[in-house]
């Protein structure tokens, strides 16, 4: 864990930074850091003909700390001139230590002489250095904290160097300051989902963006947050106070009285438009001229559940099953999983529930896999573009069947549909199917109890692949739900988890409009039903653009529900037919934001 930064570079004056908010919302409160999670290093010695190997570990864990870090220094050039001025020598002094210093030497040199592993040479060296320092420091009476610094770097770049030679174990938030800001280099979605819902104020990390997973998960835990704030680290000091804003994505730290003052009103005066949404929780969700848009919710894990039911969504269009398999030492059985399956089902009292199977890969990690021997333990050069969702469940029959069957059985308790994630091709739906039909089989032979017929097998249309292709799978699919946060991405070849900032990573970018309403046709031709359980859906602002589209079901994280419903009863099918007609008319995505922030858009 981090220690009360003695650092005395760190600026004192009130300091405000820019970063994606990803959870509108107002926080204040201090800063605590992310527990680092415990590094569990069993000190190893080695075998002298193993020193060349321990010695390419240690290679290949200093070129991914030197590339973490001239990222970050990269990063701070967003920041005001002054701000990088104060900011980036931290990060200097730690590239420059990776380069040539008396740390670097001592680590080779004990692998070599002391024949211990690279993990263990770093641990020993960094804490030995550091210790040194501080004795020579009060040794000669150095009182003007420079050693401690120095200290405190090498341990920072020992813990860089030790997080990238071993496998991050599970992180712990629970020892933190209720009602603190929580402040992080980068939090993996496995590490959001950890997140207690009330536990934190607030928030904020260096890493990240609003397309990532980390930041579905945050939406759904729905505390105010705002990622990708380059300088934080640097300049963040433990205990100290500091002001949140997840709608502008700003974060001020150190905050004066007058800055505090304006907080403090702003927080108020959003809970209560907060509760001024919740009248519009029991009317109907339909148009001016009385069309019905259905609104479902997006869920991770169950604790969301009494917030989707409280926001009256009429369903859950997407449960991401993935994130019930995150954060445990081994893989959920039927058991498990059929009784969190039962639990959203029951919740959900009658409305339909669409489970979608286990979608691994891309910035989703999950060590139980790597346990189970499903996946390979180092990640793919390019995660995004290999293993990834319907891929994964082909290659590991029993996963996909353990998940069929418990989503089989839990199909007795209300009604349920099945997703399949990042199909690309027609046999990756009959390869489901055939392998639910075989449980099916299974199961009924067994005398289970079943529903009268197997759910509706859907796909998520969210690879352009599956867009183009969309007749063909239609052909297959008993559904669509269109993945805008991985469609765009691969249409604009574009990482989702790019910093907003960068302007590459945009939804509304007119192909992947295009693609929306290709797919959108050849679901109404097919006559099957199309829905969009994106990112894109909980943007109150694009629900016109949405449903002019075509567009008659959206699903969202719960809290965008009545947001999401405001707009919808306050549009006409024709308007929302012209503002579709105009976007898909114009090459230019800065023209569909004007067209979207226009005062004649019924969303302003
Ligand atoms: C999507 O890609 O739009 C989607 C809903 O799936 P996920 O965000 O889980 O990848
Ligand atoms: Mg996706």
């Amino acid at each position: 864990m981090r220690q009360a930064d003695p650092s005395l570079r760190k600026p004192r004056r009130q300091l405000t930074l820019p970063g994606t908010g990803v959870v509108p919302g107002i926080a204040i409160g201090p800063i605590a850091f992310a527990a680092e999670p415990k590094l569990e290093i069993t000190r190893q010695k080695i075998a002298a003909a193993d020193i060349a190997a321990e010695r390419r570990t240690l290679d290949e864990a200093v070129v991914r700390a030197r590339q973490q870090l001239i990222k970050l220094r990269a990063r701070l050039a967003h920041l005001p001139e002054e701000s990088e001025g104060e900011l980036g020598p931290l990060l200097d002094a730690h590239v420059h230590m990776l380069d040539k210093s008396r740390l670097m030497r001592a680590i080779y040199a004990a692998i070599e002489e002391k024949l211990v592993s690279a993990t263990t040479a770093v641990l020993d060296v960094s804490e030995a250095q550091a210790t040194a320092l501080l004795e020579n420091q009060s040794l000669s009476g150095d009182d003007s904290g420079a050693a401690a610094r120095q200290a405190e770097e090498v341990r920072d770049l020992g813990r860089r160097l030790l997080r990238n030679l071993i496998h991050l174990p599970f992180r712990s938030f629970t020892g933190l300051p209720p009602g603190s800001l929580l402040v992080a280099d980068s939090l993996r979605p496995a590490d959001a989902a950890l997140i207690a819902p009330n536990h934190f104020a607030g928030i904020i990390t260096e890493e990240g963006s609003d397309g990532g997973h980390t930041a579905v998960m945050l939406r759904a835990i729905g505390i105010p947050a705002v990622l990708g704030v380059s300088g934080l680290i640097a300049a963040a000091r433990e205990g100290s106070l500091a002001v949140l804003d997840g709608t502008t994505g700003q974060i001020t730290l150190n905050p004066g009285t007058r800055l505090l003052a304006h907080a403090a009103q702003s927080r108020t005066r959003f809970a209560s438009a907060q509760r001024g949404l919740a009248r519009l929780r029991r009317l109907a969700s339909t148009t001016t001229d009385h069309v019905p848009i259905e609104l479902q919710a997006n869920i991770e894990l169950p604790f969301e559940l009494p917030m989707v039911v409280r926001s009256g969504a009429s369903g859950v269009g997407l449960m991401r099953s993935e994130f019930l398999f995150m954060n445990r030492d081994n893989l959920p059985d039927e058991a498990t999983q059929l009784a969190i399956y039962r639990d959203t089902i029951e919740a959900m009292d009658g409305d339909p529930v669409t489970i979608r199977l286990l979608d691994w890969g891309s910035d989703k990690q999950i060590e139980a896999l790597v346990t189970a021997g499903l996946v390979p333990e180092t990640r793919e050069e390019n995660p995004a573009l290999g293993l990834r969702g319907v891929r994964l469940l082909g290659d590991a029959p029993s996963l996909l069947e353990t998940q069929l069957a418990a989503m089989l059985r839990a199909a007795i308790y209300g009604p349920v549909r099945i997703l399949i994630p990042m199909v690309c091709r027609p046999r990756e739906i009959t390869l489901v199917r055939t392998a639910m039909n075989r449980v099916w089989r299974r199961l009924e032979a067994e005398h289970v109890r079943l529903p009268a017929a197997p759910p509706p097998l859907g796909v998520m249309i969210e690879t352009p692949a599956a867009a183009i292709a969309a007749a063909a799978l239609a052909r297959h699919a008993d559904f669509f739900s269109i993945g805008t946060n991985d469609l765009t991405m691969y249409t604009l070849a574009a990482d989702r988890a790019l910093p907003a900032r960068f302007g590459l990573y945009d939804a509304l970018e007119p192909p992947v409009l295009h693609l929306i309403a290709m797919i959108v046709a050849a679901a109404a031709q097919a006559r099957i039903p199309v829905s969009l359980c994106g990112e894109l859906a909980s943007r109150p602002e694009a629900a016109p653009l949405l449903i002019g589209l075509g567009l008659r079901s959206l699903s969202m994280h719960g809290s965008a529900i009545l947001p999401v419903k405001r707009v919808v009863r306050s549009v006409s099918l024709s308007q929302c037919a012209s503002l579709a007609a105009a976007a898909l008319s114009t090459s230019d995505v800065a023209a569909i934001h004007d067209l979207l922030n226009s005062p004649n858009n019924a969303a302003k």
